[in-house]
């Protein structure tokens, strides 16, 4: 139960009385406040996920129902016992209760199958009794804050008496003569209405079947804007399942086949944020995933894992890549490598990746001299960093590696890069196109070497690039016996972490920022690092900026060069929030994600990496 009053005396008054109104009751737990702000979000969250936490563990082919009843407040104990009780003289057994006490609203959740007469005949007699005990026994009403549908339509007539009743069916019919506005919602003749036309949750992938399409993952997401958000995928998917099923209508289940591709899979970042508002759990991007894949026909996925295998030979032709691209540029103009681009894309048919102006340079492949011994940590510089330089615009004088390298001697905690990083990957631009042996054979590769460079475990590894680091710590599953058992025993660190808890409490500030703003990553937010990432900001500078709509940029590896409109459509908020008010730096941990937003923003995102050296330096 949560308490809120206007000022802090109210407050403390409140909590005197509850404690002294729960002082006789026995509970499982000895009752007590809380004022700590993670811990009341917390419970909110375990609150939250009270319906979709009955929706996850439901019985295959059960749908769930929520309902939202109102007893006057001085019956609502009582009320509350009888409620539940009802639910259990009908079996409902897994139901459960929670709400609004104070307005004496309840919010009954039960799980439902219609799939045979004795389901449907039981849920009918439940209703019966349900509305007898809120309307006649109590005084009560059908509806607290959500709205009449179907399910209690054929019972407002009860609820009201046949002359309310009489008076709503003529207003609804001056306004709406023809029954065209929402039909059979809140008045309903039919006193069966809420058994018919009952939406199905068919089983679709094991990755989703739990959704109970509650939507709270729906903000998290960057193509909401675009195309869909994690629930209509799956909503869409069902959908296309229920169609095929029953053969109901051809025509849209053939539409919604040829738009899924695009809408549902190419647009999806694969980023997993969904999973992180999920109360249970789903990351859409599994499913996204799971699709990729079967799209890649055999030969597609033995040419990725060649491709892994071989992946040194890959960096330097990336980075001829971009060499050539810019050079194409400053001849011609960056509309031409644009042009060239699109061009290639009409041709074969595919996406291919789009060249933009702020596309970075290549980065010159070679790492700082470190040294092995008396290094602190193992410095594992991610493919992307070694592949891709700075920004056009950006300062130049130092690579990534060299402000990691140059900010860990400054702490006395150097780090060392081996001499044989080439050719390791951390997998993750396989995986999140569905190559799951390409993806197999780098996160094997990437794992024996580490085991091999950080002398079995004793050193942690360092990444300077987010993601990569979150998909190393992720790839378990697809690990062979022998590099599962040397996984469990590395410490596979992000940068972000490193740097707070290693580095930064060794080293003196020397140049104090006024502002800066941050773009934290969807894998910082995922590791949970964004309190780290903004605290080394706020150590360098005045004030932090993190935008309030800040979220996953939709770039993705490589979904902005694929699909720039998902990251133009993802980052158009943070990008206004951005632009609202001038900064010194702009500071992100993934190169990819700092392409994205310096394309939405018009300002360069570089590394925080940067912010540190540039702060500390003598
Ligand atoms: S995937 Fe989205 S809609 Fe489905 S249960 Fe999770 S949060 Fe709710
Ligand atoms: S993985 Fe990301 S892009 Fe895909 S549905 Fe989830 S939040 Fe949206």
């Amino acid at each position: 139960v949560e308490f809120q009053a206007a000022d802090e005396k109210d407050r403390a008054t409140l909590e005197r009385v509850a404690r002294e109104a729960v002082g006789g009751l026995q509970l499982l737990e000895a009752a007590r406040f809380t004022h700590d702000a993670a811990e009341q979000s917390l419970l909110w969250r375990i609150r939250q996920g009270l319906y979709p936490s009955v929706g996850a563990a439901r019985k295959r082919g059960t749908t769930v129902i929520i309902e939202d009843v109102v007893f006057p407040v001085q019956s609502l104990a009582d009320a509350t016992v009888a409620l539940i009780r009802t639910a259990g003289r009908h079996g409902y057994d897994e139901a459960i209760l929670f709400g609004h006490a104070k307005d004496g609203n309840l919010h009954l959740t039960i799980t439902q199958s219609y799939n045979t007469q004795a389901d449907a005949d039981r849920y009918a007699r439940f209703m019966d009794d349900l509305v007898r005990l809120v309307v006649r026994q109590y005084d009560g009403a059908l509806k607290g804050e959500h709205g009449t549908g179907r399910n209690m339509a054929p019972f407002v007539e009860t609820e009201w008496g046949p002359e309310a009743y009489a008076i709503m069916q003529h207003l609804k019919g001056l306004a709406d003569p023809d029954g065209l506005l929402n039909p059979g919602v809140i008045l309903n003749p039919d006193p069966k209405a809420f058994l018919a036309d009952l939406k199905t949750l068919p089983e679709i992938e094991e990755e989703v079947d739990k959704c109970i399409e509650c939507g709270y993952c729906e903000s998290t997401c960057p193509s909401q804007d675009l195309t869909l958000t994690p629930r209509q995928r799956i909503v869409v998917r069902r959908e296309m399942t229920r169609l095929r099923e029953s053969n109901a209508d051809p025509a849209l289940a053939t539409a919604l086949e040829a738009d899924f591709p695009y809408m549902a899979l190419d647009t999806c970042a694969a980023d997993g944020l969904c999973a992180t508002a999920c109360p249970v759990g789903i990351d859409v991007g599994d499913l996204t995933k799971r699709f990729r894949r079967l799209r890649h026909p055999e030969w597609a996925q033995e040419f990725a894992r060649h491709l892994a295998e071989r992946f040194a030979w890959l960096e330097p032709s990336a980075r001829l890549g971009l060499r050539l691209g810019h050079a194409v540029q400053s001849l011609l103009g960056a509309g031409a490598m644009v042009g060239v681009t699109r061009a290639i894309r009409s041709v074969i048919g595919q996406p291919f990746p789009q060249w933009s102006p702020e596309m970075p340079r290549p980065a010159s492949g070679r790492a700082p001299a470190t040294q092995k011994s008396g290094a602190s940590a193992v410095y594992f510089p991610a493919c992307i960093s070694r592949t891709m330089g700075h920004l056009p615009g950006e300062p130049d004088s130092m690579s990534l590696m060299e402000a990691l390298v140059a900010v860990a001697r400054r702490a006395g905690r150097p780090v060392w890069i081996p001499d044989d990083v080439d050719g390791t990957c951390c997998g993750v631009p396989f995986s999140s196109k569905g190559y799951d042996r390409a993806h197999a054979v780098a996160a094997n590769r990437a794992v024996a070497r580490f085991w091999e460079w950080s002398e079995e475990g004793r050193l942690p590894i360092v990444i300077d690039t987010s993601p990569c680091t979150y998909g190393l710590n992720a790839c378990r599953p697809v690990l062979t016996s022998v590099n599962q058992a040397r996984f469990d025993r590395l410490a596979i660190l992000d940068s972000v972490a490193f740097v707070h808890d290693e580095i930064l409490p060794r080293l003196t500030v020397r140049r104090r920022y006024r502002s800066v703003a941050l773009h934290p990553v969807c894998s910082v937010v995922k590791m949970n690092l964004t309190g780290k990432l903004e605290a080394i900001a706020r150590w360098c500078c005045d004030r932090v900026t993190v935008p309030e709509s800040a979220g996953c940029c939709g770039f993705a590896g490589d979904r902005g060069f694929l699909f720039p409109e998902l990251t133009g459509a993802a980052t158009e908020r943070e990008a206004a929030e951005i632009l609202s008010a001038p900064h010194d730096g702009y500071y992100s941990s993934s190169r990819t994600c700092e392409i994205g937003m310096t394309r939405a923003t018009g300002r360069i995102y570089r590394s925080y990496l940067y912010l540190l050296e540039q702060a500390t330096r003598e």
